[in-house]
């Protein structure tokens, strides 16, 4: 089959590779009709993490189910399926209690599984024409007769919907509160309609690129630019000096300044600063720990310094952590299928695979307009 391999930093191609095929009798085998290009994934074509090399990559998937092993007893061939990016066993300790994003079978000795991603198991990723799903029956959710029709919208149940959501479960989002964002990368985006979906009064999202800023009035929120001014201000001044109630981190580690300088952590001084008092942040952009065996300093970046004193004067309360996906994504894809939510509004292309190379080059680089990607291998 074709797929995209990842070769070293910036280095990725479409090569042939062997087929996915069932390896366990869970296992189903999905003919990839939907994959797309992640925020996270740059951090592998970036060259800071440690993913090996002939790696495929992919952890946004949706297709046909084209085979299941003989234990797979719910799904069947020709559902169409969205799958999660985390792989997740279902019977664990974390599984059982809904935190799929933390499987302690699937990748023993590590925080847990994912296609096609650096650090989270022995999978093969998504941004291919197959991909091997295990414990299937667990994972694939199953979509309805509109599947599509909706693919845009349905395929952003694979991670950055429900991710956005988890960032405002994790900060409590509620009814009637004030929200502020810091990203409008499509995971702040999701953010911001995951805030209005429960209920926020007032929801402000930060960023600098005039395209993403623009998406951010197209879901329904405030954008704030920060090259205009500081931004922290500019949140107190719409909410009388005292802060947002909640707050939510969609940037990650490679946050940077106006300069283009990385500021890991700069979001996170800057989140406890704009939250009031007795506020919560929940932070789903992603930091990874230090490794001490990095062989770039790109990849060092899991130690910010945070402003502790401000934190625990406020008293807030802070979250943090992957989605657990398949917590949120059937309540999610029940609004899509009822014309209730819509993502899909924030993809900006809808290319071959054969054309993924030269995608992953334009979005890494951030170029105008290239916001969220879709690839029909
Ligand atoms: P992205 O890189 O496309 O978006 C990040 C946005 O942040 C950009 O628009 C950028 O202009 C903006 N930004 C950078 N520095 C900033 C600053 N100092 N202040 C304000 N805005 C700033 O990425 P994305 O796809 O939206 O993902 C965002 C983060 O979420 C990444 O770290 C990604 O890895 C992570 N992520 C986490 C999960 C999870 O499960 N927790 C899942 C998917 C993605
Ligand atoms: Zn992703």
């Amino acid at each position: 089959m074709r797929a995209l391999v990842y070769h070293g930093p910036k280095n990725v191609t479409i090569d042939e590779v062997p087929d996915a095929r069932i390896e366990r009798p869970t296992d189903a085998l999905v003919r990839i009709t939907t994959t797309n290009i992640c925020g996270s994934d740059l951090h592998m074509y970036e060259g800071r993490t440690d993913v090996e090399t002939g790696k495929v990559l992919g952890h946004e998937n949706m297709g046909e189910v084209v085979a299941v092993g003989e234990g797979v007893v719910r799904v069947q061939v020709g559902d169409v399926v969205v799958l999660p990016f985390n792989i997740a066993c279902g019977f664990c300790k974390n599984c059982e209690a809904g935190r799929t994003g933390f499987c302690l079978t699937v990748n023993p000795g590590s925080a847990g599984g994912a296609y096609g991603y650096a650090d989270m198991g022995p999978y093969s990723g998504g941004q291919a024409e197959l991909l091997r799903v295990p414990f299937a029956d667990f994972n694939a959710l199953v979509l309805p007769e509109d599947a599509h029709e909706k693919e845009k919208d349905y395929t952003m149940l694979s991670d950055i919907l429900p991710t956005g959501y988890h960032g405002t479960q994790l900060a409590d989002v509620g009814i009637g509160d004030s929200v502020v964002i810091y990203g409008a990368g499509p995971v702040g985006l999701m953010a911001a309609m995951s805030a209005n979906l429960r209920g926020a009064a007032e929801v402000y999202v930060i960023d600098r690129q005039p395209d993403r800023l623009k998406l951010v009035e197209r879901v329904g929120a405030t954008p704030i630019d920060d090259s205009e001014g500081d931004a922290v201000q500019q949140v107190l001044d719409l909410t009388q000096g005292q802060g947002a109630d909640k707050g939510v981190e969609a940037v990650g580690y490679q946050a940077h300044d106006h300069e283009g300088h990385e500021q890991p952590g700069m979001t996170i001084n800057s989140l406890i600063q704009a939250v009031r008092p007795t506020g919560r942040i929940g932070v789903v952009g992603v930091f990874v720990p230090e490794d001490p065996n990095a062989s770039s300093d790109l990849a060092k970046q899991g130690e910010f310094p945070m402003d502790f004193g401000t934190f625990f004067f406020k008293g807030q309360a802070i979250a943090t952590g992957q989605a657990n996906v398949k917590q949120y994504n059937r309540q999610l894809r029940n609004l899509i299928h009822r014309d209730k939510l819509n993502p899909g509004i924030i993809v900006s292309h809808e290319l071959s695979l054969d054309e993924a190379p030269e995608a992953y080059r334009r979005f890494d680089d951030r170029e105008d307009g290239w916001t969220k990607v879709l690839l029909h291998p």
